[in-house]
């Protein structure tokens, strides 16, 4: 697969659009889990009251982020666990590998985790050395293919069950057919990695800042796994994930998994305190927490654009979104996609290599009215839009409507300027002034088509 990049947002769009397998797939994908969602919904009482007070919840931690920080390192660090920061992707990456080398780890199994794609942990730790296995069935699908994953919660939604088969095949040399047949053999291979590793890393759906636990909901059971077969758990946590109380917490589990896949709960929640204590029969002997920034306390010191970090990744508005629903994740560029994901994006890597991702937006609001945490996804476009607009703003223009609010100036300028070049049509051309031909260009009058033209001569006749 080419190396995809936000930068190039337009032109992999317009590959996905002509991609009518990849909409045959996300068609069907983007159904099934709006179905599941809407099923779950309806048989939730008093949902609306849920969502208010998760929202409150996720409101709340964000305000006091500093604060329950602290308080969150303090309470791991009592309860055992290693605690690390990381301001970027480098450190965070230099920080796990530093960890799987003094643990001597050579083989490394992984829990889904977003945080540790968007820092590309998986070719650092090779890079040192271990081989990293992704357990999450969709990961492991993705690892194979070489793939990002295209989808928060579902990493492989954009293959079908015969992509699948056949990639299991042509890697592995194992040949199914079924869903059943080919989880199981997804299984079968995955089972040795897990009693052969040393080390598990994952990421961190939450910490609970009073009691320094970190949980994490699945439905395989390889998290589980991935956090208690090896010797050593890291679990990788972006700085915004924090809730101030096991009872927000709670109040986050409620909606969490009704919005994501439209269950009343995950299947295996865990609520890791610390690493195995003694007397007790299970979990890793090391435990360590990284806490990434990565561009987020920006975003927090940002009141206009704070909201988005509230998200809590349930994917539900990737798959109520037109946009999403006709391009796939991968045209995105970027780890994140979807309305949340060209948010996040935006936010957190380079304007010059994001411009483009806030207009991929009809601006149609299924988003918003979909996210269980109410995140106003559309307002958050519009004002990213309007902050790539003034970044684009060329010199000449902003200093044009400055001097048109001064018609003295203005006349003044201008006189100054056609003393120099009587047609103003050198000055553009003179080089050491970028944007000053761009700018005379936009405001050069269209050729007319001379039929036009030539009508328009005889009105004024
Ligand atoms: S923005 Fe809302 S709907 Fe989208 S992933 Fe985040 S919580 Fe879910």
């Amino acid at each position: 697969m080419d190396a995809m990049t936000p930068a190039r947002f337009r032109e992999q769009s317009r590959a996905a659009c002509r991609d009518a397998n990849l909409r045959a797939v996300l068609d069907h994908a983007t159904r099934y889990f709006i179905g599941k969602r809407s099923a779950s919904l309806e048989a939730f009482p008093g949902r609306e009251e849920h969502f208010a007070r998760a929202r409150a919840a996720r409101l709340r931690s964000l305000a006091r982020l500093p604060d329950l920080l602290e308080e969150l390192e303090a309470s791991a660090t009592a309860a055992g666990t290693v605690v690390h920061w990381a301001a970027d992707a480098a450190e965070a990456r230099a920080i796990v590998v530093g960890i799987a080398r003094q643990a001597q780890a050579k083989v490394i199994v992984k829990g889904k985790s977003m945080v540790t794609e968007e820092i590309a942990l998986n070719p650092a730790l090779e890079a040192a050395g271990a081989e990293v296995w992704e357990t999450d069935l969709g990961e492991f699908i993705v690892q194979l293919a070489g793939e990002p994953p295209s989808h928060i919660i579902a990493p492989a939604v954009h293959k079908s069950r015969q992509d699948v088969a056949e990639l299991f095949a042509e890697k592995l040399g194992l040949h199914g057919q079924s869903i059943p047949e080919l989880t199981l053999l997804a299984r079968r291979a995955l089972r040795e990695k897990f009693l052969a590793a040393d080390m598990g890393v994952t990421g961190a759906n939450m910490a609970v800042a009073e009691t320094g636990s970190v949980i994490l909901v699945e439905n395989e059971g390889n998290i589980r796994m991935s956090t208690t077969c090896p010797r050593v758990h890291v679990a990788l946590m972006s700085l915004e994930k924090v809730a101030a109380t096991m009872e927000d917490a709670a109040d986050l589990l409620r909606v969490l998994p009704r919005s994501a896949t439209g269950q009343k709960m995950s299947s295996y929640v865990s609520v890791l305190t610390g690493p195995r204590r003694e007397g007790e029969t299970d979990g890793a002997q090391e435990m360590h927490l990284v806490i990434l920034d990565n561009g987020r306390s920006q975003v927090l010191a940002d009141p206009a654009l704070r909201e988005a970090l509230a998200c809590i990744r349930c994917g539900a508005c990737l798959n109520v979104c037109p946009v999403y629903q006709t391009i796939g994740g991968h045209a995105y560029g970027s780890v994140y996609s979807g309305p949340i994901g060209a948010l996040l994006s935006s936010l957190l890597l380079p304007q010059d290599q994001t411009r483009d991702l806030p207009f991929g937006c009809t601006l149609c609001g299924a988003c918003a009215r979909t996210c269980p945490l109410s995140i106003n996804h559309p307002k958050l476009m519009l004002a990213l839009r309007q902050r790539v607009a003034s970044g684009r703003a060329n010199p000449f223009s902003a200093a044009h409507s400055m001097l048109a609010r001064h018609p003295l100036a203005y006349r003044a300028a201008v006189a100054a300027a056609r003393a120099v070049d009587p047609h103003l049509d050198l000055l553009p051309r003179l080089p050491g002034l970028p944007g000053l031909a761009e700018f005379a260009a936009a405001r050069k009058p269209p050729e007319l088509k001379a039929p036009f033209r030539a009508r328009r001569n005889k009105e004024r006749q």
